[in-house]
């Protein structure tokens, strides 16, 4: 008899808790702003490009950390995730990522986001600010299955998500000349985020 009550004060106690955490899950507010190194984590599936000596996921994770510190310093909260994520939930989520291409520099810049209006137009915003900027060739958007369906997706709970494809690593013109500028393409992604969300901010010079 003992027994029995401890066994169904435990299971008691087990499924208050569970329901608990999926009460505290559904009702914790959304950050304002996810930003997602792209491959970030990962060490076997899809890891990124690699060409000489520059890996993708180092420049993804660079402008990822550069973002989201410009964010901080602006008053945005901001969650930095990895390349798998598990459930989140957020206004507005960025994954950073740069191309690498089989025909070498016959890419550049693109933007993926998924099938709603507000994204859309947060991707034109985006493009109307790295297009004068970035002097190479740019896709249209959602031009791959990758960008178009990208996994986190479903996974990241948001208004407005944008996958920005920021240059091709693999041609030496264009990564020559985004190596020195990471750090200001960090600060114009934010910048875009920080209007986005109606936050007053100083553009950055570039
Ligand atoms: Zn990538």
């Amino acid at each position: 008899m003992y027994l029995k009550n401890k066994t169904a004060a435990f299971f008691t106690v087990l499924i208050f808790g569970l329901f608990g955490y999926i009460l505290y899950q559904g009702l914790k507010p959304p950050v304002s702003v996810i930003i997602q190194a792209g491959h970030e984590g990962r060490t076997c599936g899809n890891t990124g490009a690699v060409c000489r000596t520059d890996k993708e996921v180092e420049w993804n994770i660079l402008v990822a950390n550069e973002a989201a510190r410009q964010l901080k310093a602006w008053g945005i909260d901001v969650k930095r995730v990895p390349a798998d994520t598990g459930l989140e939930r957020a206004k507005i989520a960025v994954a950073v990522h740069f191309d690498a291409a089989k025909h070498i520099c016959h890419s550049g810049a693109s933007v993926g986001y998924p099938d709603n209006n507000a994204s859309f137009t947060f991707a034109q915003r985006w493009k109307s600010l790295y297009k004068p900027y970035f002097p190479f060739g740019w896709h249209t958007d959602n031009f791959t299955d990758n960008l178009k369906n990208y996994y986190a997706y479903r996974e990241i709970r948001t208004e407005k998500f944008l996958v920005l494809e920021l240059g091709e690593i693999t041609c030496k013109k264009q990564a020559e000349w985004l190596r020195p500028r990471r750090k200001k393409i960090a600060q114009l992604i934010a910048y875009t985020i920080a209007i986005e969300l109606g936050k007053e901010v100083k553009k950055p010079a570039l």
